[in-house]
């Protein structure tokens, strides 16, 4: 791919460019995979595009490559974690009531315990 679009004010773009020194637990063409830094259950990471996409509302038709490669970056990344027997929840968070707190979008992989239904 071309030179992913990056916002330099971004925490993570800068990962992605290695600004912010990160080891990715995963990546692909257009996607890392990232522990999260404040973890919700025994395995908590997350898939961040290369490109900034700010949020998953933000996404166009013209976006399907990145979103494809972070859906399938978090699938394989759970896999790797050998969860698809004991199953595990993607999650994304969008604008204030979803909870988003970081303005590039991401998918949480959670896993290694029972969630819970409704969400919090
Ligand atoms: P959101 O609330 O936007 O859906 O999720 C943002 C996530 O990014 C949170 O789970 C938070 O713990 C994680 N996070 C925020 N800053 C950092 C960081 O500097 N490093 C890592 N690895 N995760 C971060
Ligand atoms: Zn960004």
């Amino acid at each position: 791919m071309s030179k992913p679009f990056t916002d330099p004010n971004c925490i993570f773009c800068k990962m992605v460019s290695g600004e912010i020194p990160v080891k990715p637990l995963l990546e692909n063409s257009h996607a890392i995979v990232i522990a999260d830094i404040n973890p919700q259950a025994p395995i908590h990471a997350l898939a961040i595009p290369k490109h900034h996409v700010p949020s998953f509302a933000a996404l166009t038709p013209a976006d399907a490559d990145i979103l494809t490669s972070v859906m399938f970056a978090a699938g394989e990344f759970a896999r790797s974690q050998g969860l698809d027997s004991s199953g595990y929840r993607l999650n994304i968070n969008h604008g204030v009531n979803g909870g988003q707190t970081v303005g590039h979008l991401h998918v949480h992989i959670l896993g290694g315990r029972k969630m819970t239904w409704p969400p919090g």
